[in-house]
């Protein structure tokens, strides 16, 4: 008997597991040393001073969560009850919520089956008198087409906001994502590819929006004019809240962008064993693979497969649950949910959202991840037979 694998002895392969760069418990450890652990301080100006270099923006501004830098950005546009806002339906719910919270209504846009972003195509039909934003996703950190989305947003004076949850160090046609739009939104949440556990950041490329951006993140005070002495004393100027992160957590991110080179070169090397090992049991089983087009560089943030149905992606996910593999399907399209019904949108809506949203499946995926949990990921998946 003792052939018989015993499946409860094989380790689990999860689908995240959270990253610590070799610098971070010490770069925290410099930040009490510093006595500066709340926001604001070096660290968290490295951490800014980082992004603004190399996504090359005008102002980056640490948060506590991408939630948070999409509250902000609903802010600072002046969302009014009444507003809408087009975004993505396979989307995180926060892309929403974020508007909603200021009163807009959420007008969802389908995806493309190919990226599984926002279908330019499909915009133009979308706006209203009433749109006061477009929130484009770059889903996996593959660029939406942006050249498109934005000639439409311009024609029509609406602002863009980027939400680049995945898509930190991707490119459209050589541009920075991030760069592009009139703001930006990042996540460093534990499962993205940089995280401090809940972190996030507002990218600003409009600089009517900076002055303003600094005041609603501290409390509504002019607190950051005053510490570089435009003003000489603080005081409530608009409305605002606490969206500025500790130094603690600035310190831990910070030593992943340090190494920003090998944590995207390591994370490149695994989509690429994947997607290469993968290819030929795909085509024999219809299974499609992830479509990166030629002028987008991806930021290596997820792998997925799309299913040809339902019932094979949820018998792969039992599958692979039996060979200690979580490998979780992803959104639910907002447009189905019940939030999305209060708001007039009925099943059918967004049909690509969700046909892709049944189908897809990750596959674990992570800075640490090794050359052998790949391969057994890859064995795992290859010894499954669409019935
Ligand atoms: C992760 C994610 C968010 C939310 O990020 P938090 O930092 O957890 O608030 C928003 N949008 C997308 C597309 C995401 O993947």
């Amino acid at each position: 008997m003792d052939t018989i694998q015993d499946a409860s002895a094989t380790e689990l392969i999860e689908f995240n597991r959270p990253y610590a760069a070799k610098n971070s418990f010490a770069y925290m450890q410099i930040a009490v040393d510093n006595s500066h652990t709340c926001g604001d301080g070096s660290f968290t100006k490295r951490c800014q001073g980082f992004l603004e270099q190399e996504i090359g923006v005008a102002r980056a501004l640490l948060t506590t969560s991408c939630t948070d830098a999409l509250e902000m950005a609903a802010v600072l546009l002046n969302i009014q009850p009444g507003d809408e806002v087009i975004l993505p339906s396979f989307t995180f719910v926060s892309t929403a919520n974020a508007f909603v919270l200021r009163g807009a209504k959420p007008v969802f846009c389908d995806v493309k089956p190919d990226t599984l972003n926002l279908d330019e195509k499909c915009l133009e039909d979308l706006i209203s008198g009433q749109t006061k934003a477009i929130v484009p996703v770059h889903y996996a950190g593959v660029a939406c087409e942006m050249d498109h989305i934005m000639s439409v947003a311009n024609r029509n004076g609406i602002p863009v906001v980027e939400d680049n949850a995945h898509g930190l160090f991707g490119k459209y046609k050589g541009r920075n994502l991030g760069a592009i739009g009139a703001m930006a939104t990042q996540s460093f949440h534990e499962t993205k590819n940089f995280n401090c556990g809940e972190g996030g950041a507002l990218l600003i490329n409009d600089e009517d929006f900076t002055e303003r951006a600094e005041i609603i993140r501290e409390k509504g005070t002019n607190r950051n004019r005053f510490f570089r002495g435009l003003v000489d004393k603080y005081t409530w100027v608009d409305i605002g809240s606490s969206h500025l992160p500790s130094d603690l957590l600035a310190a831990y991110l910070y030593a992943q962008f340090e190494t920003f080179h090998e944590i995207q070169a390591i994370r490149e090397y695994s989509w690429n064993v994947y997607d290469n090992s993968l290819r030929e049991w795909a085509v024999e089983c219809g299974v499609e693979q992830p479509h990166v087009p030629m002028h987008c560089e991806q930021a290596y943030h997820m792998y997925y497969l799309l299913m040809p149905s339902l019932d094979a992606r949820q018998d792969l996910i039992k599958h692979l649950k039996c060979l200690r593999i979580t490998s979780p399907f992803h959104y639910l399209p907002l447009h189905l949910s019940s939030m999305g019904a209060k708001f007039g949108s009925r099943a059918g809506d967004c049909p690509v959202a969700e046909s892709i949203s049944d189908r897809i499946i990750r596959l674990p995926f992570y800075n640490s991840i090794t050359k052998s949990e790949i391969n057994r990921v890859i064995d795992g998946v290859m010894s499954f037979e669409i019935g």
